[in-house]
């Protein structure tokens, strides 16, 4: 075997025949699942390329081969011509960057949304727009609804207008005196509505503020139509909604999906955690052989509660869908629409400190409760109050019933201080940060200003701490493409050239293992996939440039070439 396929692709080989005996030194590092694998005869070799493994053994390649879905020797270009058969297919990479296929650790995959509903914003880009083009998209959306039902826009951003003032009740009635209009942010925790909606669901200028939420107000003491948090709620059960039959359900789902997958691959993204949905379309959709990505399901409601009941659980499932964490349990407000709950005043906001929308007995009670049925307990948590909250609930779970290796999972984990990254690291905790924020929000931190948001994001806090932060875009509240995550995380600079927090800038190569290896450990996979090693999953994904050379600002703009996922192109430019 020496002879014929040389001593680095023996290597390569070696690694995956003594998997289980390595003792991971660190992420990416892990052993991957023993298997065997007669290494002759590869499925795909891909040589001429600058290969950036992220297996820290081994963190450079020319080359690689593939068989039954698995990466099996890595090396190389002379070192892998021996695994090339008659049926081989071979790829020349000429020379272009491979990396491992990007990991997603925190989107909302509204497929349903992005295909059927009226967008007023981009959901992909940077692109600003006028209330009078919200409006124009609303009123066309309006001609075919019946008065009563609601008309409702997404993908709403209040800092990418170009009017420069905030959405009102008074610009909503320009749509409709009949119908429940509503405008929801993109971020997800403020929606604005017009005079009808407001009056269907009772809410008065003497309204009291329900607890986690506001009504809010113009100078004048009257409603605005900006409604955050649970104040929401009310508003979910007056008016009509357009109904549709199962069966219209189940396909609407399915083709919803169906559209995201395609995007998530466009865009490198091999692997996504979902935030709940329609658990059976994703199974239909993958049946009938349009699921490109790999899912980790996390769930809440009822699907949580059949895990605990029938004691399934993290890591249920296959290499494609597979049952993760929870889906995000909410403690606090939005980072973007800034309600997230701060230990001290927002600047320049009244002494207003954001919404917490958890009291600490029902987290206490629910993380515990998740926790003591093997589930992978996973909290939003974006202000330094409500990290506290989760820690303190983590701790407490574990004192209770300990287990070793529980990752609890804290999405967002936006604002830290050296108490908070501490206990963070003895939880064993893992944050899922905001990554395409640092280009696509830069408008947005002068909010929280600089001394803030010097901890905010904090990716390199977390990395120095040995704490592997990973990627968690939010989609739909932030954009999810995996090089625009990067591009700021390097940069820290937004859009608009403004710089905030360089302190917390990271290397090429550490933001690439963030939304890689990093990803993988998130959901427990670290062993499966996250970076190109003999014995995991051969997803990867093929860039028209090096990341580690290009411009730094113009790295969000590196064509993806290709997107393999198990071996297979699931998308190619
Ligand atoms: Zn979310």
């Amino acid at each position: 075997m020496m002879t014929r396929y040389g001593r680095r692709e023996f290597i390569g080989l070696t690694a995956a025949g003594v998997a289980g005996t390595v003792g991971a030194q660190w992420l990416g590092e892990a052993p991957a699942q023993a298997q065997t694998v007669d290494a002759r005869d590869a499925d795909l070799v891909v040589f001429n390329a600058k290969v950036f493994t992220m297996d820290g053994r081994a963190p450079r390649a020319e080359a690689f081969a593939v068989k039954n879905g698995r990466f099996i020797a890595v090396g190389a270009t002379a070192d892998l011509r021996g695994l090339i058969a008659k049926n081989t297919r071979q790829l020349d990479a000429k020379q272009m960057t491979i990396v491992p296929g990007f990991i997603d650790c925190h989107n909302h995959a509204p497929g349903t949304m992005l295909l059927y509903e009226v967008h007023v914003g981009n959901p992909f880009e940077v692109e600003f727009v006028t209330i009078d083009s919200i409006l124009e998209k609303l009123r066309m959306r309006m001609q075919k609804t019946p008065p009563g039902t609601w008309i409702e826009g997404y993908f709403f951003d209040d800092t990418k207008v170009k009017d420069a003032r905030i959405l009102n009740v008074h610009d909503l009635d320009r749509v409709s005196k009949d119908h429940p209009v509503a405008v929801h942010h993109r971020g997800g925790h403020t929606s604005f509505y017009n005079s009808k909606a407001l009056e269907l669901a009772g809410v008065t200028n003497t309204t009291q503020n329900p607890r986690g939420g506001t009504f809010d107000r113009d100078e004048h003491g009257g409603l605005n139509g900006r409604v955050t948090d649970r104040a929401r709620a009310v508003f979910d059960k007056v008016g009509r909604r357009e109904t549709f039959t199962p069966a219209q359900v189940a396909q609407r789902s399915r083709d919803g999906l169906a559209h995201i997958s395609n995007e998530f691959v466009r865009y490198g993204l091999t692997s996504v955690h979902h935030q709940d949905g329609d658990l059976l379309a994703l199974q239909d959709l993958r049946a009938r052989g349009d699921l490109r990505h790999r899912v980790s399901f996390e769930t809440s409601g009822k699907t949580l509660e059949g895990m605990i009941s029938g004691g399934i659980a993290t890591g249920f499932g296959d290499d494609w869908i597979k049952l993760g964490a929870t889906s995000e349990h909410t403690v606090d407000g939005s980072f973007s629409e800034r309600t997230m709950a701060l230990s001290t005043p927002y600047p320049a906001m009244g002494g207003y400190k954001g919404n917490v929308t958890e009291t600490q007995d029902d987290l206490n009670a629910w993380i515990e409760r998740v926790h003591r049925a093997g589930i992978q307990v996973n909290c939003h948590a974006n202000g330094d109050v409500a990290i506290d909250m989760v820690l303190t609930a983590v701790e407490r779970a574990q004192k209770l019933s300990p287990r070793s290796d529980a990752r609890p999972k804290i999405t967002h984990c936006t604002l830290v201080n050296d108490d908070l990254v501490r206990r963070i690291k003895a939880a064993g905790a893992v944050p899922a940060c905001f990554t395409s924020y640092a280009y696509y929000n830069p408008d947005k931190f002068k909010f929280y200003g600089e001394e803030l948001m010097k901890r905010c994001m904090a990716f390199r806090t977390f990395l120095d701490a040995g704490i592997p932060a990973c990627a968690g875009s939010d989609f739909y509240p932030g954009p999810f493409a995996p090089l625009m995550g990067i591009q700021g995380m390097v940069t820290r600079t937004g859009w608009n050239g403004e710089t905030w927090g360089a302190n917390q800038r990271v290397s090429v190569d550490e933001a690439i293992r963030i939304n890689t290896v990093n990803g993988a450990y998130a959901s427990r996979e670290e062993s499966l996939k996250g970076s190109i090693t003999p014995g995991k999953l051969a997803d990867f994904v093929v860039l028209a440039e090096d990341p580690h050379t290009v411009d730094r600002a113009k790295i969000k703009d590196i064509r993806i070439v290709r997107t393999v996922v198990g071996g297979d192109t699931k998308y190619e430019a």
